[in-house]
């Protein structure tokens, strides 16, 4: 999944056009915020369509001298919006079972290859 490691959040850019807002630095990318607490509790994620929609670069944003013009897809008169200087793609974090879910008792590592605990229940395939 991607996160935004490097971002300054812009609340209530306008959209008309002829509009611009001073923004030093060109960002790599620029985003609408769908969901800002969504996104803010996952730790920045980047998920097209649910906490951001992605706006390309010259057909919905612009930058040029310190200068953003912001053009969505995502409609409204002043949106808030992402502006990304870095982002990483992070994998999921792999999760080991050290117990079985069904009785509780420790999974060794032959059972875990077997797919099974000792009581013979099988394991969720993970
Ligand atoms: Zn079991």
């Amino acid at each position: 999944m991607l996160y935004a490691t490097e971002f300054r959040i812009l609340r209530g850019v306008p959209t008309a056009r002829g509009t611009s807002i001073a923004l030093e630095r060109k960002p790599l990318r620029m985003a609408t915020l769908l969901d800002l607490d969504a996104f803010t509790a996952s730790g920045a994620s980047l998920q097209h369509g649910v906490t951001v929609y992605f706006e390309d670069e010259m057909h919905d944003w612009a930058w040029r001298d310190g200068r953003l013009r912001y053009f969505p897809r995502v409609h409204g008169e002043a949106l808030d919006a992402v502006a990304v200087y870095a982002e990483e793609d992070r994998k999921p974090v792999s999760v080991v079972l050290n117990f079985c879910p069904e009785c509780g008792q420790p999974v060794s590592e032959e059972h875990r290859r077997q797919g099974c605990c000792a009581q013979g229940h099988k394991l969720p395939a993970l």
